[in-house]
């Protein structure tokens, strides 16, 4: 059992929906105070009021995490409304699919910018907070595209997440002194908003992959974030949890339908 995480501060980023609502909903039904942040109002506040059924503090704010201003006024929020921050889940991210060849600059920047430069500026501005509570945990949210495996279409997105591992291992070695980790949670494929309007058929042909012979759910990452949050995982910096039901272990077609 964990040390509680009654009133503990954590700021969820991209939890407006999919992954960091299931993130944001497992610190909730821990007691924990949660900030949802998204760029979406409408789907903020219903995301907020799902929540509260849990009987803690749930509040939002409105970012982009691309705009530097916006994300430190995030932070003075979140600090001014909950007592300071403890955790953070850098988990916001966008992947649109394009080849290649068909790939512009524009398209490469766009991506590069929201998943792995909003990651070192989210980071950057909660850093402050922390050293004031002389301890954090800063959890980002990667992926098995990039840093494991490879899907055509993304790698602009591939690119994206496993910069952030790189990220991660150095900022962790940065912020070691001042008593904050920074870790991060790989998913597979997981049952979200922007996976569903990937299409069924990519559902369908991703759950085949799986040992486990189903998507994951956005509260299996919750509970790999509330892991790295917690008190007893203060000893581990720089690591990573991948957390795919077994998709990426199969060697071969013959292992994959060895597990059906
Ligand atoms: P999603 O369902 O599309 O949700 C994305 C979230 O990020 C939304 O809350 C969205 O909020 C927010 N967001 C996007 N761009 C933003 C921006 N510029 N500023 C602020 N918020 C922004 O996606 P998801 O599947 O949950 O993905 C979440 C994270 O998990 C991403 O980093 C993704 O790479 C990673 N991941 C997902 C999967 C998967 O299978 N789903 C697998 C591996 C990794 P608004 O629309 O309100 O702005």
């Amino acid at each position: 059992m964990f040390t509680s995480f009654e009133n503990k501060s954590v700021v969820v980023t991209g939890s407006s929906k999919g992954i960091g609502k299931g993130i944001a909903k497992v610190f909730a039904k821990s007691k924990a105070k949660v900030m949802i942040v998204g760029r979406n109002k409408e789907d903020s506040i219903k995301t907020v009021q799902e929540l509260k059924v849990h009987g803690g503090t749930v509040d939002y704010f409105i970012a982009d995490v691309t705009n530097q201003d916006q994300v430190e006024q995030l932070m003075r929020t979140a600090s001014d409304k909950h007592g300071g921050i403890d955790i953070l889940c850098a988990n916001a991210g966008i992947f649109p699919q394009k080849p290649l060849l068909e790939m512009t600059t524009d398209d490469w920047d766009f991506v590069l910018t929201t998943n792995l430069r909003s990651c070192f500026q989210t980071v950057k501005a909660v850093v402050p907070y922390m050293q004031k509570k002389g301890m954090g945990r800063i959890i980002v949210t990667s992926s098995i595209t990039g840093p494991v495996t490879g899907y055509p279409g993304w790698s602009h997105y591939a690119a994206s997440k496993a910069g952030q591992l790189g990220f991660v291992r150095t900022a962790s070695l940065e912020l070691a002194k001042y008593n904050i980790t920074v870790n991060a949670v790989l998913p597979g494929n997981i049952l979200t908003e922007g996976l569903i309007a990937l299409g069924e058929d990519y559902q369908k042909s991703m759950a085949a992959t799986i040992p486990m012979n189903k998507l994951g759910s956005i509260e299996d990452i919750g509970y790999a974030a509330l892991f790295f949050a917690s008190k007893e995982a203060g000893y581990i910096t720089g690591q990573t949890i991948i957390v795919d039901g077994g998709q990426i272990l199969p060697e071969s077609i013959d292992a994959l339908n060895a597990t059906k």
